[in-house]
């Protein structure tokens, strides 16, 4: 297994006002590596997604990706370099189909404009990908079908899709699972699981038995601060994380 490093995050701050939602923060994540990130509400788990996508700025720090400083890259760039964040549906058009919208998201990668979506509709090569990513994830069977008539777990497998078809070196999930019944959850963990393959995951979710069973890391954060980083087993049995968070599970 690789250990490139994909996102390297250096003595990240994000303050607001007295609080620091991020404390200091180093995290490494490595190409090959799903990397999940939790801790309780409040903890500074969306600020911290916020500043690796781009959303956001940090008070201070740094944010390394291939080894490159991208602090202070817009998030448009973050994207080209390779760094996709799946947003929760809202990227979707809900009157097209499953293909035309992985198809769409292609043709934006390729850095046409919508305009010539058009001439694009002819375009083979265009289809196959977007085919090929819908069957990564899950959707083949939905191919399709109008977004706006899926289940919401579906909506949830395309919004992943949507992020594949930017081509990233590294992933960021937020909250896959969320609003997912069980048997929806169960579908998307093998899904998740097979991205690893090729690219690196930052996974940041509340779904804690999805969280041990696809993590190869876990850093666990309070108040802005990392207490522990491990593996899932390490993070199990650690002491501190047991009385900070896990409780007695
Ligand atoms: P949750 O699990 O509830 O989503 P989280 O771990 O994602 O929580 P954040 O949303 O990152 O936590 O928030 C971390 C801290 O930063 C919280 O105390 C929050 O109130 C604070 N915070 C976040 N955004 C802002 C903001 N724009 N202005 C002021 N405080 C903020």
């Amino acid at each position: 297994k690789s250990t490139e490093t994909l996102l390297e995050l250096r003595h990240l701050v994000k303050r607001y006002g007295g609080l620091l939602a991020t404390d200091n923060l180093d995290l490494t994540v490595t190409r090959g590596e799903i990397h999940a990130i939790i801790g309780p509400n409040g903890a500074g788990k969306t600020t911290l997604i916020h500043q690796i996508s781009g959303a956001i700025a940090p008070t201070s720090g740094s944010i390394l990706f291939n080894g490159r400083d991208i602090t202070g890259v817009s998030m448009h760039e973050r994207v080209k370099l390779g760094l996709a964040r799946s947003y929760q549906i809202t990227n979707i058009f809900k009157e097209y189909s499953v293909l035309d919208n992985i198809a769409l998201a292609v043709q934006a990668r390729r850095g046409s404009s919508m305009r010539f979506w058009q001439q694009a509709v002819s375009d083979k090569a265009l289809f196959d990908e977007a085919r090929a990513i819908g069957g990564q994830v899950g959707l083949e069977a939905r191919i399709d079908v109008i977004a706006g008539n899926l289940a919401h777990g579906e909506q949830r497998q395309l919004e992943v899709g949507l992020a594949l078809a930017t081509l990233p070196k590294l992933l960021l999930l937020d909250e896959p699972m969320a609003g997912m019944g069980p048997d929806e959850s169960a579908r998307l963990i093998p899904l998740i699981r097979n991205l690893r393959n090729e690219i690196g995951v930052v996974l940041i979710e509340h779904d804690m038995d999805a969280v041990f069973q696809l993590a190869d890391r876990i850093t666990v954060l309070v108040a802005g601060r990392v207490i522990a980083t491990g593996t899932p087993d390490q993070i199990r049995n650690d002491p501190e994380v047991k009385k900070a968070y896990l409780g007695d599970e």
